[in-house]
């Protein structure tokens, strides 16, 4: 068996992983680079962009555009893995762009469309085989649901490849019982390292969903900035209305999102079920959502909570309320968009924000934190190594983690033979 990054060994974002064992390719991920991010070169892999594809084929670990965005990049034939609900969810996103007002754009979100419509699902826990390779998904917690590491197996040789995860999940509990379950004698772990700069621990999302109780038990009317497809705190913040007494509103295409998650879910935990209390708006054509007369006596009544993301009409809700002391604004996505320092930094967006001096930033990282990386690393205990990827600082697995395994640092485009 034999591993190559392409992309993604000293940078997060556009991660692209090659396994290879006799004629058969494995990539995982194709995604797109941050911004700012210092590689500029055209990513050109034999088997997936370019030359002899026969035998090749793409698992997505998750639906992020740092995984996925770069998917028209592969050839046509190669053929798609991903989790089911992870599709539709996917689908349900990409559909929506597809009638943003830049044609350019619309046209690249109609060809994803057209490129997904026929993806190959799998089934967490079902081993399936590509050539003589077998690979396990395993369901994890992160940002985006339906998230997936992988155990793959060829020639006795075992890796685990993490994907993106975290421990402070509402549903990472589950994770060192797959771990024990699923990825014994692993010889090779690939890790995910975005936050082994950090040394401190992250909130929980528990914890973070407690503060947004209170917050909402204190204001009426919260708007709460966030990402329509990081579904556990969508869900969060819907129960932390209802523990608040306040009703939870959202725009219909972020309650289809909730329902597709519900329909896949519900039955196997109650943390998905809404039992009909979500109230759903559309939109108007001048930039304003139709909030009937009914539903708008019941929210200044009640109070609410919506979660809003970025665009003229969330801001022309929140300014409904301007002036009124029960308005509350959150900002829970990753700081960086609004940080004038970093190369991700949104100015129009944080302009927006800045109407409302008094915004609370209210988040927790969908990636785990170093304690969460080695206690993953001691339970796997990896016979041969850990490669590190999805970082900007790999140099620092030596001093994290140098005494749990051996650490291996490869560069973009290096094939390692793990025999
Ligand atoms: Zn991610
Ligand atoms: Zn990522």
């Amino acid at each position: 068996m034999r591993i190559t990054i392409h992309r993604g060994t000293d940078q997060i974002g556009g991660c692209v992983t090659e396994i290879c064992y006799g004629e058969h390719k494995l990539f995982i991920d194709l995604g797109e680079q941050l911004p700012g991010t210092h590689s500029t070169e055209e990513l050109a892999v034999e088997g997936l962009t370019k030359g002899d594809t026969t035998k090749s084929a793409l698992l997505i670990t998750h639906y992020h555009a740092d995984h996925i965005g770069e998917l028209l990049k592969a050839k046509p034939e190669v053929p798609v893995y991903m989790g089911e609900t992870a599709w539709k969810i996917y689908q349900h996103y990409e559909q929506r762009l597809t009638y943003i007002p830049e044609t350019e754009k619309a046209l690249k979100h109609k060809q994803v469309l057209e490129r997904i419509d026929n993806v190959n699902t799998f089934t967490a826990g079902k081993t399936f085989c590509w050539g003589n390779m077998q690979v396990t998904p395993l369901m994890i917690d992160h940002s985006a649901f339906d998230a997936y590491m992988f155990v793959i197996e060829a020639d006795g040789v075992r890796l685990l490849y993490t994907g993106d995860f975290r421990g402070h999940g509402f549903r990472s509990k589950a994770l060192p019982k797959l771990i024990a379950k699923y990825a014994k004698d692993i010889d090779y772990i690939v890790s995910e390292g975005t936050n082994v700069y950090r040394t401190v621990e992250n909130e929980s999302e528990h914890a973070l969903q407690g503060r947004f109780t209170e917050e909402f038990r204190k204001c009426k009317y919260n708007f709460v900035l966030t990402s329509s497809t990081n579904i556990d705190r969508i869900f969060s913040l819907y129960h932390a209305a209802q523990r608040a007494s306040r009703i939870f509103v959202c725009d219909h295409y972020q309650h289809q999102l909730m329902k597709i998650v519900a329909k896949s879910h519900e039955n196997y935990t109650m943390f998905y079920k809404t039992r009909d209390t979500v109230y759903d708006i559309s939109r108007k054509k001048n930039g304003m959502f139709l909030i009937p007369d009914k539903l708008l006596r019941l929210m200044k009544r009640k109070g609410f909570c919506m979660p809003i993301r970025d665009n003229e009409y969330f801001w022309n809700a929140v300014a409904q309320f301007d002036g009124d002391d029960d308005q509350a604004v959150y900002y829970s996505m990753w700081r960086g968009y609004v940080d004038a320092q970093h190369p991700a930094y949104n100015p129009d967006l944080k302009e927006k924000l800045d109407h409302y001096p008094d915004y609370k930033y209210m988040h927790t990282s969908g990636h785990c934190d170093i304690k969460t990386l080695a206690k993953l690393f001691r339970q796997v205990k990896p016979r041969k190594g850990i490669i590190p990827i999805h970082t900007e600082h790999p140099e620092r697995f030596e001093t994290l983690f140098g005494s749990i395994a051996r650490i291996i640092l490869l560069q973009d485009g290096e094939t390692y033979d793990c025999n």
